[in-house]
């Protein structure tokens, strides 16, 4: 699926606009790769292109689902992710300093690797498949989500764990 090139804009024709010009484009796609190693359903979302001055203003908001493994029960799940930045394209080297990018020449601008880079800083340190995940059971390892293995939260405590097993080992004969 070759769906990348929707984020590689020819804005070239926005310079010949005048001041204050802008052009909307929305985003909206079940499924999109951001290379090398980002993959999306439901990307959806807008991008707005505005002539300024010395240079193109690049707004980008967008959100999508990835797929990401929960850090307390382990299952996999869709994590949404999402992006709300503005870039400026300066239309000459010379004003790139102010702006911090410069519009390629051929005016093409792939937006995919700033999504791609945006996104995944919104990918939280510890993803959570919702927010009362019960986790594993630390005794017996099932999820507590779907499983009532009965084992309660005390035996979380490693030193009633150990009280516990000591009642519970065989007298020694
Ligand atoms: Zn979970
Ligand atoms: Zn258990």
């Amino acid at each position: 699926m070759n769906t990348i090139n929707l984020l590689r804009l020819n804005v070239g024709f926005i310079i010949h606009e005048t001041v204050g010009y802008t052009r909307d484009i929305p985003l909206d796609l079940p499924f999109i790769h951001l290379p090398p190693d980002l993959d999306l359903e439901n990307f959806s979302g807008m991008v707005r292109i505005s002539r300024a001055q010395q240079g193109l203003v690049v707004q980008v908001q967008v959100k999508g689902d990835t797929t990401a493994q929960c850090g307390r029960c382990l299952v996999d799940f869709g994590q949404q992710l999402s992006a709300d930045f503005t870039d400026l394209y300066a239309f000459t080297p010379k004003l790139a300093d102010e702006f911090g990018l410069v519009l390629p020449e051929n005016g093409q601008l792939d937006l995919a690797p700033s999504i791609r880079e945006e996104l995944l800083l919104s990918f939280p340190i510890t993803p959570v498949c919702r927010p009362d995940c019960k986790g594993l059971c630390v005794v017996c390892g099932e999820n507590r989500n779907e499983v009532e293995c009965g084992h309660t939260q005390e035996s979380i405590d490693p030193r009633l764990e150990i009280l516990k097993s000591l009642k519970e080992e065989p007298p020694e004969d």
